[in-house]
This record gives structure tokens, sequence and C-alpha cells, in this order.
């Protein structure tokens, strides 16, 4: 059994991210275990999906790029490009790790965890047990789709299963959700010469009071649905209550309102409908504390109220009104976890990197001064 100080599960943003702020706490020894490969999640979105936060190297002037997971690197810069696509972005991921020197063991799926009485966690993996004093899980959303929104979903397909939109057969398509990916996948639709038919709850990019950037439609989604409606392509319905698909038999599907409305369609209605709450940390559900609404109950430091020494990083991390869901906000906790551990295990570590001033207004105001940008 191998024994290290703090073991991260996924090698997502959110698990090299962390990675990378605990290499700043002198003398910690983690190891992140990863079931696929670096960035697998990213490896899995549809071919023609990009990233909807652009990209820009703005390091010199220290303000670190929207996307990246650490103070100094940049994937506009490794990518050349604003809108990396899931591979770029992996391949970005990739690059962190090599440079850095990170040990992250892929292939490596954790298939349970138990806590040890003497306050200590023990994984069992495909490449056999670990243990540990501290324990991170970054295992995301992605990977996790929530494939049963309403009765009759199995007729459907999710977002998360498309590989590539060029391998639709061709058709008119029902799109469900009127948020990032419902958006995107009629505009791949639209790309591709299918016909496109969206139903929306409401109208996610005209939200006057909402101040989150993460819940309102992004610009980039919005400059997209402008193209498709000023080219008079997209069907657009609103105020649409998905409560049901059912099938003939004969292979059309019709698609159920709650307001009686319905919708009849040859090919399979694509669920733009979102993932299951608390995602990959479902997998260890017994170890958190769940809120009403199905959330995970965190302390200051987003560590379990359930289970010490366990930790929570990426988009399902939520405290009071602030919803961490894009790498741009969840790497802000990165700096508490890492202090946290660092005090625990009384080790040093470098101040000047996890000030909680590097990710603030003006970035890493250290940037260029020694640094490997
Ligand atoms: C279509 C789409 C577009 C998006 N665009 C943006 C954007 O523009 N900007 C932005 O900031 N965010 C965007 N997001 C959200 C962003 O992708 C996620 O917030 C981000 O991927 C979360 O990072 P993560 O590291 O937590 O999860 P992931 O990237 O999913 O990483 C989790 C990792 O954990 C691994 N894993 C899971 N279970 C286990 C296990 N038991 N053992 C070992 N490993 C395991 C998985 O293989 C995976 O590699 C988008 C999401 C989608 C779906």
């Amino acid at each position: 059994m191998r024994s290290v100080d703090v073991v991260i599960v996924g090698a997502g943003p959110a698990g090299i991210g962390m990675a990378m702020a605990l290499q700043q706490v002198h003398g910690l020894e983690c190891e992140v275990l990863e079931r696929g490969q670096l960035g697998e999640s990213f490896r899995l979105w549809p071919t023609q999906t990009r990233f909807i936060t652009p990209s820009f190297y703005s390091n010199p002037f220290g303000l670190a790029d929207l996307n990246a997971v650490d103070p100094i690197s940049s994937p506009a810069l490794s990518a050349g490009t604003e809108h990396l696509s899931g591979l770029q972005y992996a391949d970005y991921l990739k690059s962190v790790v090599e440079t850095a020197q990170l040990s992250v063991s892929c292939d490596c799926e954790v298939h349970e965890v138990a806590s040890t009485a003497d306050h200590r966690f023990r994984l069992t993996t495909e490449q056999g047990d670990y243990d540990t004093k501290f324990l991170i899980w970054a295992c995301g959303e992605y990977q996790f789709p929530d494939l049963k929104p309403f009765p009759g979903a199995q007729w459907c397909m999710h977002y998360a299963s498309v590989a590539d939109w060029r391998d639709m057969e061709s058709g008119h398509f029902t799109v469900i959700g009127g948020y990032e990916s419902g958006v995107d996948a009629a505009f791949n639709l639209l790309q591709h010469n299918h016909g496109v038919r969206l139903l929306v709850r409401r109208k996610t990019w005209d939200l006057p009071d909402v101040d989150d950037p993460s819940q309102v439609l992004s610009p980039y989604s919005r400059e997209r649905l402008r193209v498709m409606e000023d080219a008079g392509a997209l069907e657009v319905v609103y105020g649409v209550d998905v409560v049901e698909v059912s099938c003939d038999n004969q292979g059309g599907v019709r698609v159920h309102a709650g307001d009686g409305r319905y919708w009849d369609s040859q090919t399979p209605p694509i669920l733009g409908t979102g993932f299951v709450k608390g995602g990959g940390a479902r997998q260890i559900a017994e170890h958190w504390s769940w809120d009403e609404a199905g959330h995970i109950r965190l302390s200051e430091n987003d560590e379990s109220l359930r289970t010490p020494g366990l930790f929570l990083v990426g988009p399902q991390v939520r405290h009071d009104a602030m919803i961490y869901c894009f790498i741009y906000k969840f790497r802000q906790r990165f700096d508490g976890i890492a202090r946290e551990i660092a005090r625990r295990l009384e080790l040093d570590c470098t101040a000047q990197i996890l000030t909680s001033g590097t990710w603030g207004p003006f970035g890493n105001p250290e940037c260029c001064e020694g640094c490997a940008c």
C-alpha cells in the first residue's frame, strides 16, 4: 500500500490546479489519481464544443488567463486560440503537469474510500491501495450526466453522449434546454444542416436581475444564438417545462410539456438538461453532508462537514449565493485548502504564490519576476 500526505482524485482543471497549489507547500507529498487520461472529461467533449469563457495571455500585466489553473500558465498561449476545444484544453493540462512534474497516475479509478480509526483514508483503486491523511475530491460533473430528468428520457440522447455532431443522422431535431449545452447543440446541428426546434423554460439570455455570470447565457453563446435567429434558422419555443417523452413503437417520439403542448419527432430529442447534482461526489455520497436541494454542505475551507480531512474542489463547491462552477471561480478556492493542509501538517507554504490576491482583480502581481511564463 502506498502512503502519501494528500491524494487528489480527478485530473481535470480542479485536480491539477489543486495539485499546483499544493506544490507550494514545502515537503508535502501529493498524488493525483485519474481513471482516464489527463483532462479526460475534455477529451470526451463533442469535437465541435468550444470554451465559452475566452482565454487571453494577459499574465505579463498581472491578470491571469481566465481558464488557467495556476497563476503563470495560459491556455491562450499554449493553444494559440481564444475559445479552446476540449482536446486543446486537455493538452494544456498535460503541459502544466509535465512542466511542474506533478505526480499523476492515469488509468487509476478509485473504487472505494474508507476512513480509518486513526483519521486517515484508505482508497481501493485500479492500481492497488492508497493510504492518505488528506483526500481531495475533484471528480467534476461532465461524466455524470442526469439521464433521467423526466420519465421517458431513455428515448433521448444526452449532450454528454455526443462525440461529434457530424455523426448525427440527418433530420429535424428537438433540443430540450435553453442554457449553454442546449444552445451549443442547436448551433452545431444547424451548422450540419439539420432542422432544430429549441424548447426552453425561460430566456436565459435576458435575465436583468441575475448578477452571476454563470446563470445567464454567456456572450459567446448569445452571439451564436443571434446568428441563428438572424438567419431565421432556429425555432425557439418558450415557457416549456418538459414532463415526459413517450415513444410510439415505430421510431417516433413525442415530447410532452406540463401545459399540454407536445412536439413529435423522428429523431431522438437532445437533452441539454444538465448533470447529476453533486456530480462525481455522489460516488462517495456517504462521506458528505447534503442539503435538501441536493448540494454538499462544506466548511469555510471546503472540507466535508461529515468526514474531517476530506475536501471538495471544482464546480460543485457552493457557499450561500456563490456558485464556483467555472474554472476562474473554483480556482479561487485552492489557496484556502492548501493553507489549511499546510497548517495541519505544520509545513511552510510559499505565501507569495498562495496569497488570496493571486486571483484578485489584478491577477498574479509577481508574474514575470522570475516566474516561468
Ligand atoms: C459543454 C461545456 C462547456 C463548458 N465550458 C466552460 C468554459 O468555457 N469555462 C469554464 O470555466 N467552464 C466550462 N465548463 C465547465 C467546466 O468544464 C467544468 O467546470 C470543469 O470541467 C470542472 O473541472 P473538474 O476538474 O472539476 O472536472 P472534470 O474536468 O470532469 O475532471 C474530473 C476528473 O475526475 C475523473 N474521475 C471521476 N471519477 C473518478 C474516480 N472514481 N477515480 C479516478 N478519477 C475519477 C474524471 O475522469 C475526470 O478526468 C463547461 C462545461 C461543459 C459541459
